[in-house]
């Protein structure tokens, strides 16, 4: 608790004690209003004001006010505030504090119409941050000791925001980075990607075709297999660029309708035990009827694209699949798999595009879209799709996707779908 004190004889310690916690605070801080929030609450109590304004320097010459707060005789008044912009751009140009007085009208029958203002630019070596403003109304004026004291405010005030620049500047150079070496990682991947099959393919036509040798039944029809499962390799890579490109900038087409739930589940089911008898997939419908607004090819991508990373990187462990009714309005969707499970340090990453755990990207064919895609798909529905994942055990997918949603929200909601995650 901190008791307002400004009394003469008592200053020494408590004046002491304040500019400390003050510097901690901005030592420590973490992000600006509630950080200057706890610092004022400081101020007050060793320095006279009515209100107080940041100004942050946007582009070139234009200050915006990034907080403010009227503690004084501002706070309880009908008229409009004082906020000193004038005196916050003049004290950041001039690189000085500026202490201005301003008379607006009788202030003998309001004193709130006597303004006393103290701007104090807030610049580094490196920067001009902004100014820092403070307003008295009626008095008294700032006398020299007082600045000393507001310039002393202020340099932890510049010292606040310079480190907070900082660490957003270095967040920023670090996702720019990561997102650098993802596209140059996946320039690799994708050309490894497109030309390992177009290899094969190429290499088993013109084995066929070899007018040297003759080939029996048997082994002709195993190399077309071939091309073709190859030809269909290669179709889905280039629709996964394709989708991954046009959910990027908002242009993929999604046709939503009423749909089952459980009759689509059921569906991906069929076809995939179809296609790998060797995948173990169990489908547990808790709640069946389960209806959304949605677009069945897209949710069946989603859950395929599911079952197939489980057979990649869960080989040989079985999946569940379970549909169940969440919280009244949400259908949520569970497939789990009891496979080697993903660290802690690249769950965060998976829904990102092009991203692929390390340990998997040379042994296991893939772009790192897939998961973009899920993710993305299930934005446009207004849903979501999440993981949890413990290291020997498996991993967790969850989707949940409305179940009472109209047709304009979901059309608005894929228009908003631009720009990158
Ligand atoms: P791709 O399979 O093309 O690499 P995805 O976006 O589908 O791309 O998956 C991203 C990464 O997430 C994969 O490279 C893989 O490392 C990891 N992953 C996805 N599903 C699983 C799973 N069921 N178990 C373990 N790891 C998985």
């Amino acid at each position: 608790m901190i008791e307002e004190n400004t009394s003469p004889g008592l200053i020494t310690t408590h004046l002491f004690q304040s500019l400390n916690e003050i510097s901690l605070i901005a030592l420590q801080a973490k992000e600006i209003d509630p950080s200057l929030e706890e610092i004022m609450r400081f101020v007050r109590t060793i320095f006279i004001f009515d209100n107080v304004v940041l100004y942050l320097q946007q582009g070139d010459n234009l200050l915006e006010p990034a907080y403010a707060r009227a503690v004084g005789r501002g706070r309880s008044s009908e008229m409009d505030l004082a906020w000193g912009e004038a005196v916050a751009q003049d004290s950041l140009r001039e690189n000085k504090i500026i202490t201005r007085k301003e008379i607006d009208g009788d202030y003998t029958v309001n004193r709130m119409r006597l303004r006393y203002f103290i701007g104090l630019p807030l610049t580094t070596s490196e920067e001009q941050i902004g100014s820092l403003v403070f307003v008295r109304y009626g008095g008294p004026p700032y006398q020299s000791d007082q600045m000393q004291l507001a310039k002393h405010i202020a340099r932890n005030v510049t010292q606040l925001l310079a480190r907070l620049n900082l660490y957003k500047k270095i967040i920023n150079l670090e996702n720019e980075l990561r997102s650098k070496r993802l596209q140059d990682d996946f320039i690799a991947t994708i050309s490894h990607e497109l030309l390992t099959p177009l290899g094969f393919i190429k290499g088993y036509a013109t084995t066929l075709l070899r007018d040297d040798t003759t080939w029996d039944d048997e082994t002709r029809s195993e190399f077309l297999n071939i091309i073709d499962e190859e030809t269909d390799r290669l179709r889905e890579l280039i629709d996964n660029l394709l989708d991954s490109s046009r959910l990027q900038s908002g242009t993929l087409r999604m046709e939503f309708q009423p749909l089952r739930l459980d009759t689509l589940l059921k569906d991906v089911c069929l076809r995939a035990r179809s296609f790998n008898e060797n995948q173990d997939i169990e489908l547990i419908i808790e709640n069946s009827g389960v209806q959304v607004q949605a677009d069945p090819r897209r949710i069946a991508q989603v859950i395929e694209n599911l079952l197939n990373n489980a057979q990649k990187y869960a080989p040989g462990s079985k999946v569940v699949i379970t549909l169940i009714k969440f919280e009244e309005n949400n259908a949520h969707i569970i497939l789990q798999d009891f496979g080697p499970g993903i660290a802690p340090d690249h769950l965060e990453h998976i829904f990102d595009r092009f991203y692929r755990v390390p340990i998997n990207v040379s042994s296991i064919r893939g772009t790192g879209l897939g998961l973009f895609i899920c993710r993305r798909i299930m934005k446009a529905h207004n849903g979501e799709i999440n993981v949890e994942s413990t290291l020997g055990e498996g991993s967790i997918f969850h989707i949940f996707l409305p179940i009472k949603q109209s047709n304009n929200n979901l059309v608005g909601n894929i228009h908003q779908l631009d720009g990158g995650e």
